[in-house]
């Protein structure tokens, strides 16, 4: 079967990029080098005092937006000992658990403070971008004032005369509505009608204008786009293009860079890093993945997870058609009770941009899903969304083709042994660190 096949019977299945070149950090990436990164960091940077003030679940940390870095070797140990597919439903029930070496860690931006996901990086920070160039046309702020001043009423005075839209299956929506609505904007999130209720409540009680769709995502951000450009004095916050959400996720790497320094954990030859992202659109693995090659080029391997009724991401790369397929025209619905990754069509941005540098992408089934979620809560005491806990797939699946079992091997097992022979990774395997990213669920009510 090829993994078009695989894809098209829903059946988990991991492609390996044929195209990954091996870049050195601070290598441009299709034209875009690390001060696009570094921009947005300092952006971030100069906000500090205002998200301080405006965000108080901020000010511990000086109103840097940032989540911890966790080790959950009892994951690690449960996966090795018992094998994820043991327990789950009854399907592969020959599971003889995972060979998974080196430490393993949860980056757990479900803690990261106002969205409460991944998202608070990349929609905030277009946010942000909005407000500061707004503010300096009008002449109220210089970059080198102290940005305190934002928080105000002359400044949400001045913001109220201004909207700021979004399309969003959820997360995206709590980030770019809660940070807009704070800073006196209107705000109007689409939505589509598989977005979970509280989601929804959440953002009403903040004052933030909620229209819902029955079709899907990508119908929610069209007509989101097309109501903002109606209005002059309206922002369109556009996932499936947004150069500013890709680089505001893309700081995240300098963030773990220090986290790992401190940990006395080196990212170089002998010492891989491997990356577990679960994917929507693409915009917050990817502009992570741009972050990480900006720091350690190429021993940093970064791969994508997707539900199996949406790989949108996966399917535009290994049919290399990119934001011109969707996971519809191969038969796939696009529903899954991940609802964060409930895309049905990639970024082209992103698709162009991660064309040479994503290791590769793998798809889960919403049982793997559910059953990681519970078991990250049972080992860890650590609550995510389903949608957080898709990246688990991937450590499992490389840590089982580590064990040799002669003749059972699957086609995913094989392509994960294929990726780690092709780059000559297995002596290094026991120095390797994994990094599961846990993309949300810190707002999730009980
Ligand atoms: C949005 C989201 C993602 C993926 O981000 P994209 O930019 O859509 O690829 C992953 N996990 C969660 C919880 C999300 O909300």
């Amino acid at each position: 079967m090829t993994v078009l096949e695989q894809l098209e019977s829903r059946q988990e299945t991991l492609w390996i990029n044929p195209k990954l070149r091996p870049v050195q950090p601070r290598d441009p990436i299709n034209g875009y080098g690390f001060v696009y990164m570094k921009a947005a960091q300092n952006r971030f940077m100069r906000f500090l005092p205002y998200i301080a003030s405006a965000f108080p679940e901020t000010r511990e940390k000086k109103g840097i937006i940032e989540s911890p870095l966790i080790e959950i070797a009892a994951v690690k140990d449960w996966m090795n000992s018992q094998g994820a597919d043991n327990e789950s439903q009854g399907v592969n029930t020959d599971s003889q658990g995972a060979g998974i070496r080196g430490r393993v860690f949860l980056k757990d931006d479900a803690r990261l403070p106002i969205a409460g996901s991944i998202k608070a990086r990349g929609g905030i920070h277009e946010v942000l971008k909005i407000a500061e160039s707004l503010a300096q046309s009008a002449r109220m702020l210089k970059p080198t004032d102290n940005y305190g001043i934002i928080d105000s009423d002359r400044f949400r005075d001045f913001y109220s005369g201004y909207t700021i839209q979004v399309g969003s299956t959820g997360n995206l929506g709590i980030s770019i509505g809660r940070s807009a609505a704070r800073l006196g904007f209107r705000a109007i999130v689409h939505m589509s009608s598989d977005a979970r209720q509280w989601k929804k409540d959440l953002l009403r009680s903040e004052g933030v204008i909620i229209k819902e769709y029955d079709g899907d995502y990508s119908q929610a951000v069209a007509q989101g786009r097309r109501e903002s450009e109606a209005d002059e004095r309206s922002f369109f916050v556009d996932d499936e293009n947004s150069e500013d959400l890709f680089f505001g996720y893309s700081t995240a790497a300098m963030r773990v860079s220090v986290q790992l320094r401190k940990l006395g954990i080196p990212v170089d030859q002998d010492h891989p890093l491997f990356l577990y992202l679960p994917c929507g659109v693409g915009g917050a693995p990817g502009g992570i993945t741009f972050g990480f090659k900006q720091m350690f080029g190429r021993h940093v391997h970064c791969f994508f997870a997707e539900p199996v009724e949406a790989p949108c991401m996966l399917l535009g790369m290994v049919s290399g058609r990119h934001e011109k397929i969707c996971v519809q025209d191969i038969g796939l619905s696009g529903r899954t009770v991940a609802d964060g990754l409930a895309v049905g069509r990639p970024s082209g941005f992103v698709c162009r941009m991660m064309e040479e540098v994503m290791s590769g992408a793998f798809t889960v089934t919403d049982e793997k899903m559910l059953l990681y979620q519970k078991k990250v809560e049972e080992l860890a005491g650590l609550k995510l969304e389903p949608s957080a806990c898709a990246g688990f797939a991937g450590l499992y699946g490389l840590g089982k083709a580590a064990l040799k079992k002669g003749c059972k091997d699957s086609i995913v097992e094989s392509s994960w042994k294929e990726y780690i022979d092709k780059y000559e990774l297995e002596k290094y395997m026991d120095q390797a660190t994994h990094i599961v990213w846990g993309t949300g669920g810190g707002l999730m009510p009980e």
